[in-house]
């Protein structure tokens, strides 16, 4: 029986969608889920708000961090650093409230050995084609950094079969849907549904 919330590994290639469709499932700022922003030593989007998007910090910075013990799981993803903060992580868990990690494969493999339970969602592009469209459409990035995460594109997908659900985001509202289906399973497990109705359960148990 866990009175925990469940922690959400989405990962994806870049452009695929997962920021959407994350940002779209907490639009309306439900209590119960909540997306862990990471420290980041990459420099900001146009729009990005240090905080909201990222924590935006100094390779120095990053690294004391590091000394500190202070992330869950760290990596290096195209040439930055990234990284999930380990007490906000702890802490949300505990309140009960859903956490979302938008982070790439290798943060994923960490979370994973550190905590098994956690749940794990690979978002998957219909086509190349429609990952560059996509990449390029977004209009935030250059074409040099562009023309990277495509070529990196195949080696993140490779590793889709380590995760416990895969979402194909063609249609945005169908893959929203498969999001949210995923969520809603995972509130119905037994453990969880043992914590959530424990004074029902007690009482419809009772002789
Ligand atoms: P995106 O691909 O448009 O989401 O581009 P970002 O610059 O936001 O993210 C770059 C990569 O870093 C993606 O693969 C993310 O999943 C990954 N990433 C972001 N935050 C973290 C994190 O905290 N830890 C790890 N390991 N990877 C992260
Ligand atoms: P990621 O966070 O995986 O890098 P984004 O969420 O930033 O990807 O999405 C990349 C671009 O693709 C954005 O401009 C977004 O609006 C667009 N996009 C996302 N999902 C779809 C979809 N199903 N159909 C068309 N465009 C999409
Ligand atoms: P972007 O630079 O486009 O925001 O992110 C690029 C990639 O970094 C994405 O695949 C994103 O999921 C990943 N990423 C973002 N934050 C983290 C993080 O904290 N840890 C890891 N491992 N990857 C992250």
């Amino acid at each position: 029986m866990s009175s925990r919330g469940n922690l959400f590994i989405v990962s994806a290639p870049s452009g695929a969608g997962k920021s959407s469709l994350i940002s779209a499932l907490l639009k309306d700022q439900p209590s119960d889920m909540q997306v862990s922003v990471s420290h980041t030593t990459r420099q900001p989007r146009p729009g990005e708000v240090n905080g909201q998007h990222y924590h935006f910090v100094t390779v120095d910075q990053f690294k004391a961090l590091i000394a500190e013990n202070a992330f869950f799981e760290w990596a290096e993803v195209f040439g930055n650093y990234y990284g999930t903060s380990r007490t906000v992580i702890e802490q949300t868990l505990a309140n009960g409230i859903d956490v979302f990690l938008d982070i790439d494969w290798q943060g994923g493999e960490q979370v994973k050995a550190l905590m098994p339970e956690a749940i794990g969602v690979f978002i998957l592009p219909p086509s190349k084609q429609e990952l560059a469209r996509r990449l390029t459409g977004r209009g935030q990035d250059s074409q040099e950094v562009i023309d990277s995460r495509m070529a990196q594109a195949v080696s993140e997908m490779s590793h889709y079969q380590q995760y416990d659900f895969v979402i194909v985001n063609d249609d945005f509202d169908q893959a929203l849907a498969d999001l949210q289906a995923i969520i809603r399973s995972q509130r119905l497990t037994c453990a969880s549904q043992s914590y959530t109705h424990n004074d029902m359960l007690v009482d419809l148990l009772a002789d």
